[in-house]
């Protein structure tokens, strides 16, 4: 969609300019800032980065009355009052740290009309004394941060976001406005029900985020590989993400020993010293930090020039958020992601031990993501069609597809046909590791003992590395060829598989692509 000026008061845009000095809102921002101000609820979708809060703070300036804004961490809170204080914005917090000196001061700072913004977490938001106070106050708006907390469909739902429904109640002359980076239609329409909304305005905005280059390497010396993205960014901020705590030390004391100026961040560590290593970041005393992904969620750290995925995220929606935290600022940046095939294996062990109600579709998640690192597709086309978005970039110029970095397999058909043909040799009985073996040529006892050294098939791919072969596999499976099956994930073809082995059909496969590639390089914005 287009965006227009029309129906926006002017005041908006001067507003923008005097108070952050930004030209002009982004598209989406425009009509969302319209919403806000005509007093439609709405929900509002936009990437991590997108710009969000914008969308909130510049219409509480521009409304009569106060606008209170909703949000789960006080850490966010935090920072984004104290950003439109320096700013010269009159926004104010309550939270339970607070003094009750300091909260009198605020409520009659409040009834005096002084405060434009409140920031308040929805647990204390929801207390009678609050609700009974707001009511004597002449509220413009509401907005809601993270709304996606409100829906069990979401990836972060919190009972305490349930009670905000009561808010069209309690406030019938409030509009109320939901804000989250959660694309799925579902949740959207989740929200907009449990909020009670009232014809609500639906806007997504696009997931593309063009500064960011995307790359997704099999990982073979993940040491090695984090390196050469840290040193192509001497002086830079970054964020390493690891999936567990222990991860998160080794590579932080790895990095450290390289010389790189470095910290961690993980819920196992005490509050000082993740506050303490937080705030360096932010405030550019150290350049790197490696975290579990409980880091950066709230944190409005512009200039981050790298993120990198030391292994595979959970889901494509944690790695568009957690890729995102990279290059708010709209400058070029890199997102490296460090995958192998046992990443898969290990959230499957990580989910069948958590909550079982929703496996099936945490899973489906998982699958979808390990797609994504074997696919061969452009990676903002990939990313952005996931969101249920069209992409029609020919070539995007930034990732590493089309930047022509994967090492493409000369005639992929050939080989994709010995290693289809091997699985149904195998009758379509065993999982990926042991069709490795047999096609490099094992002579494993289980191997002989099933005299599977006697297909025609064994050792066909004798020349190459069991780490390719896997990748093969792999790829395999993410362009619908073969499928994982049953309880064991045995191999099976898929239709497409069994046409391939006719030669009908096409396929890409790759190598995997040596540790050095990722030269920065983004397409311009
Ligand atoms: P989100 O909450 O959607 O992740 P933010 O509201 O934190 O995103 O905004 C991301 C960054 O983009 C911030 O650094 C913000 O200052 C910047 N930004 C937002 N809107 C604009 C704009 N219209 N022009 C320039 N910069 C903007």
């Amino acid at each position: 969609r287009t965006s227009t000026h029309e129906g926006q008061t002017p005041s908006a845009r001067e507003i923008l300019a005097q108070v952050w000095g930004f030209d002009d809102f982004r598209p989406m921002q425009d009509e969302a800032v319209n919403d806000v101000i005509a007093g439609r609820d709405s929900v509002v979708v936009l990437p991590t980065g997108g710009g969000k809060s914008l969308c909130y703070q510049v219409p509480a300036l521009v409304r009569e009355g106060m606008a209170v804004v909703v949000s789960p961490l006080i850490s966010l809170m935090k920072d984004q009052v104290d950003a439109l204080v320096s700013n010269g914005v009159a926004a104010a917090l309550v939270n339970s740290t607070q003094s009750d000196e300091q909260k009198r001061e605020t409520a009659a700072r409040i009834r005096s009309g002084e405060i434009r913004l409140l920031y308040l977490a929805p647990e204390r938001l929801l207390t009678n004394r609050t609700l009974d106070f707001l009511t004597t106050i002449p509220i413009s708006f509401f907005a809601i941060d993270e709304a996606h907390c409100v829906s069990n469909w979401g990836h972060d739902f919190r009972p305490e976001y349930r009670g905000l429904r009561i808010l069209k109640q309690r406030f019938p002359h409030a509009s109320v406005h939901a804000f989250t980076a959660t694309a799925s239609e579902r949740v959207r329409e989740d929200i907009a029900g449990q909020l009670e909304l009232r014809d609500p305005h639906i806007l997504v905005g696009s997931f593309d985020r063009p500064n960011l280059t995307y790359r997704m390497l099999r990982r073979d010396n993940a040491l090695r590989q984090i390196m050469s993205v840290v040193e192509q960014h001497p002086g830079e901020s970054g964020i390493v993400y690891c999936i567990t705590r222990k991860e998160v030390e080794q590579t932080s004391a790895a990095l450290a020993a390289e010389g790189v100026s470095v910290r961690p961040y993980h819920a196992g560590l005490d509050d000082l010293t993740r506050h303490g290593n937080q705030e360096a970041f932010i405030r550019e005393q150290v350049d790197v930090i490696v975290a579990t992904v409980a880091f950066g969620m709230g944190i409005d750290k512009s200039n981050v020039r790298f993120v990198v995925h030391a292994g595979m995220p959970k889901s494509i929606e944690h790695y568009q958020q957690e890729s995102g935290r990279a290059g708010r600022d709209g400058l070029p940046s890199q997102c490296t992601l460090l995958y192998n095939g046992g990443d898969l294996m290990t959230w499957k062990r990580i989910l069948e031990m958590g909550d079982r109600s929703n496996f099936d579709e945490a899973m489906a998640n998982v699958n979808s993501m390990a797609a994504l690192c074997s696919g061969v597709q452009c990676r903002h086309a990939a990313i952005v069609n996931y969101f249920g978005q069209e992409f029609d970039v020919e070539n995007c110029n930034a990732c590493d597809v089309c930047l022509g970095e994967l090492d493409m397999v000369e005639d992929p058909i050939t080989l994709a046909q010995k290693i289809l043909s091997n699985v149904v040799r195998l009758q379509e009985r065993f999982g990926v590791a042991y069709n490795v073996k047999v096609l490099t040529g094992s002579r494993d006892q289980k191997i002989t003992s099933a005299g599977h050294d006697q297909l025609s098939t064994h050792n066909l791919l004798g020349n190459e590395s069991t780490a390719n072969v896997r990748t093969w596999i792999e790829q395999l499976i993410s362009q619908g060829f073969l499928e994982r099956t049953g309880e064991f994930n045995v191999l099976r073809l898929t239709p497409p598989g069994r046409d391939l082995l006719r030669r009908q059909g096409t396929v890409t496969l790759t190598r995997a692509a040596p540790a050095s590639a990722g030269r920065p390089s983004a397409r311009s914005t």
